[in-house]
C-alpha cells in the first residue's frame, strides 16, 4: 500500500517515496563518462582546459538531463494522477455549487457545498490517520458527496471511527454557521446551519453505506433494519433524486445488509468489539445525532423567524 493511496491523493506525503523510486529507476546517462574521458587523454594543456570546461558543461547538461528525466517521470506518473484526482474532486465540487446555485443562489450554494466538503474532510482525516485506502471526495450534484473506500477497515470499531468522523466535523461546521447567525451574521447563516445539521443527521441513519450504518455496525449490524425503515420513511415523505440515489446505494449494499442476520455474522471476528468501546461508540453516535437534531430544529426556527 503506497502512501499515495493512503492519503487519498494528498501530495506532500507522496514526494519522498515517489522521488526515490524514480531516481533509482533512472540510470545515470552514459554521456557523462563518454564525453569527459577522451578530453583527459589529450596531451595539450589548452585543449585539456577547454575540454575540461566542455566536460564540466557536459556533466551539468547530463545532470540536468538526468534530473529532467526524473522530474518528467515524476510529473508523468504520480503528479498527473494526483492532479487528475484533485481536478476530479474540485471540479465536481464546483459543478455541484453551480448546479445548486441555480436553485438557491450562489451564497447559499457555496456555503452548503462547503459544509458537505467539511463533512467529507472528517472522513479523509480519519482515513489518513488509519491508513485506509480511499478515493478523493467526489461531489455528486443534488445528492452530496462520497469518499469511496478501496479496502475494508480491519474491524468494525475502526469502520465506526472513520464513519463518525464525517458527521462529527460536519456538525461542527454547521455549529460554526449557527454561531455566526447568533452573532448577527444574517438569515443565511441560520439557513446554512439548518441544512448542515440536517445532512449530517440524515447521514447518521443507521443503514450502510450511510455513515450511521457504518457506526452502528460496531454495535450490531441488525440495527441496519432501523435505518432501512428510516430511509423508507424519508423516501415517502420527501421523494426526489437525492433519496433515489441513496436507495440505489443501499441496494448495492444489500448483500452485506442481508448477511447481518446470518448466524456466522454474530461470531465474525470483524464485528467483535469490546463492550467498553461499544459504550463509547453508542454514546458518541446517539449524542451526535441528538445534537444535530436539536441544532437543526433551533437553526430552522431561527431561519424562519427572521
Ligand atoms: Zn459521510
Amino acid at each position: 500500500m503506497s502512501p499515495a493511496d493512503q492519503s487519498g491523493g494528498l501530495p506532500p506525503e507522496l514526494l519522498p517515496p515517489g522521488y526515490r523510486i524514480v531516481t533509482v529507476a533512472q540510470p545515470v546517462p552514459h554521456p557523462i563518462g563518454d564525453g569527459t574521458q577522451p578530453a583527459r587523454d589529450d596531451t595539450s594543456r589548452g585543449r585539456a582546459a577547454g575540454a575540461g570546461a566542455v566536460g564540466f558543461m557536459a556533466t551539468l547538461l547530463a545532470l540536468a538531463a538526468k534530473f529532467k528525466g526524473a522530474l518528467l517521470l515524476l510529473l508523468n506518473l504520480k503528479w498527473i494522477l494526483i492532479a487528475g484526482k484533485l481536478l476530479l474532486s474540485s471540479g465536481s465540487l464546483i459543478l455541484s455549487i453551480w448546479l445548486w446555485s441555480t436553485i438557491f443562489g450562489w451564497p447559499f450554494a457555496t456555503g452548503f457545498v462547503l459544509l458537505i466538503f467539511v463533512h467529507e474532510m472528517g472522513h479523509v482525516i480519519a482515513l489518513y490517520v488509519r491508513g485506509i485506502k480511499a478515493s478523493v471526495p467526489i461531489f455528486i450534484p443534488f445528492f452530496g458527496a462520497l469518499v469511496a473506500l478501496r479496502e475494508m477497515p480491519p474491524n468494525a470499531r475502526i469502520e465506526a471511527e472513520i464513519a463518525i468522523a464525517g458527521p462529527l466535523l460536519g456538525t461542527a461546521g454547521a455549529a460554526v454557521c449557527h454561531i455566526i447567525g447568533l452573532r448577527g451574521g444574517g438569515q443565511i447563516w441560520y439557513a446554512l446551519a439548518s441544512a448542515g445539521y440536517f445532512i449530517n443527521l440524515f447521514n447518521l441513519l443507521p443503514v450502510i453505506p450511510l455513515d450511521g450504518g457504518r457506526v452502528v455496525a460496531a454495535l450490531s449490524p441488525k440495527l441496519w433494519v432501523v435505518g432501512l425503515v428510516g430511509a423508507l420513511a424519508f423516501a415517502l415523505l420527501r421523494p426526489g433524486p437525492g433519496i433515489a440515489f441513496i436507495a440505489v446505494m443501499i441496494a448495492l449494499s444489500w448483500q452485506r445488509i442481508a448477511a447481518a442476520f446470518h448466524p456466522a455474522t454474530a461470531t465474525d471476528p470483524y464485528y467483535q468489539v469490546p463492550s467498553r468501546e461499544r459504550v463509547v461508540i453508542a454514546v458518541a453516535y446517539f449524542g451526535l445525532a441528538a445534537l444535530a437534531a436539536v441544532g437543526w430544529h433551533a437553526a430552522a426556527v431561527a431561519a424562519g423567524s427572521q
